[in-house]
C-alpha cells in the first residue's frame, strides 16, 4: 500500500511510533525513525532492515527548529521526496496546576506543539513543492475531555488540533492534507508509568473494556496517510475504545 513511498516519524524509538514505523515498512515504505534517543532509534531502524525493508535512523530533538530542517533536508536528500509525516514523539510531565512549574510547561509544549511545528514546518516545504502529501499528527483525549493534572498536555495537544485545521487548509489546493488522530488510553512504555491499581479503574471505565494497543493508533495513521484518503483533510479521529461517546 505504501511502496516506495517515503515516511518520516518522529519519536519512533518505542511505543506506538515504533509500531507505525514498522507498520508502513511492513506495506513497503522507506522509514526515516526519528527519535531523541539514538540507540532505540537506530534498533527499530535495523529490525526493519532485518526484516527486508529500507530505513535510515536519525537522532533528533524534536523541538530543535533547526535540527528538523536538517532532519527532512537530509531524507529527501536521499530518497527525493517525502510522501507522509508522522507527528508522533510526545512527553509528559504531569502535575496539577497548583504545584506545576514553569519548567513542566515549557517542556510539554515544546516537545509536544512546537515539535509538531518544527517538522511540519520543514515537511510542508518539500510536500506543496512536489504537490503531494500526507501530514498525521498527535493529538489525544485530553486536548478534548481535559484531564486532571495535564495542563501543559491538554493545552499543546489542543494546540496540536488548532495547528492540523490550519495546515489542512493551507495544503488543501497542493496536494497536501493533514489530520490528527487522539488516542486515549494506549500500552506503551508512557502508559506503564501508572500505577497498576489506577490502570484496572482506567479500564473499567473504557466501553470496549480493554487498553487500546498501538496497532490499534497505527492502523488509523496508515488510514489518513494512504493515497486514497486524499478527501479527508483537517480531521482529527478518537481512538479510544469509546471513551469519549
Ligand atoms: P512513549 O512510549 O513515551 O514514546 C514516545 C517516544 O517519543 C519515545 O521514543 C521518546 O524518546 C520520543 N521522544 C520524546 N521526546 C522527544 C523529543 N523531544 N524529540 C524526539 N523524540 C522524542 O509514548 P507513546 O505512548 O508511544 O506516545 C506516542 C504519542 O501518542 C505521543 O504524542 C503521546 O502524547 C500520544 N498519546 C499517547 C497515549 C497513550 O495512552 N500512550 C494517549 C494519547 C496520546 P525517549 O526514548 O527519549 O523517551
Amino acid at each position: 500500500m505504501f511502496k516506495d513511498q517515503v515516511v518520516l516519524v518522529t519519536g519512533a524509538g518505542q511505543g506506538i511510533g515504533a509500531e507505525i514505523a514498522r507498520e508502513f515498512a511492513k506495506d513497503g515504505a522507506i522509514v526515516a525513525v526519528v527519535d531523541f534517543n539514538q540507540e532505540t532509534a537506530e534498533k527499530v531502524s535495523a529490525d526493519i532492515k532485518a526484516q527486508g525493508g529500507q530505513s535510515v535512523a536519525f537522532q533528533a530533538d524534536v523541538s530543535d527548529t533547526e535540527r528538523a530542517a536538517e532532519v527532512v533536508a537530509a531524507v529527501v536528500a536521499q530518497f527525493g521526496k517525502l510522501d507522509v509525516l508522522v507527528n508522533n514523539a510526545g512527553i509528559t510531565r504531569d502535575s496539577s496546576l497548583k504545584k506545576m512549574t514553569i519548567e513542566q510547561w515549557n517542556a510539554v509544549i515544546q516537545t509536544n506543539l512546537t515539535g509538531v511545528y518544527n517538522y511540519t514546518k520543514a515537511a510542508f516545504d518539500v510536500m506543496t513543492t512536489l504537490g503531494y502529501g500526507r501530514i498525521v499528527n498527535f493529538s489525544s483525549l485530553a486536548a478534548i475531555s481535559g484531564n486532571f493534572g495535564q495542563t501543559n498536555y491538554s493545552a499543546a495537544k489542543a494546540g496540536v488540533i488548532g495547528l492540523t485545521r490550519t495546515v489542512a487548509l493551507e495544503g488543501a489546493s497542493k496536494g497536501v492534507t493533514a489530520n490528527a488522530v487522539a488516542p486515549g488510553f494506549i500500552q506503551t512504555p508512557m502508559t506503564d508509568k501508572i500505577p497498576e491499581e489506577i490502570k484496572q479503574k482506567m479500564i473499567s471505565s473504557i466501553p470496549v473494556k480493554r487498553i487500546g494497543y498501538p496497532s490499534d493508533v497505527a492502523h488509523a495513521v496508515k488510514f489518513f496517510a494512504s493515497k486514497e484518503a486524499g478527501y479527508i483533510t483537517g480531521q482529527v479521529l478518537e481512538i479510544n475504545g469509546g471513551m469519549h461517546i
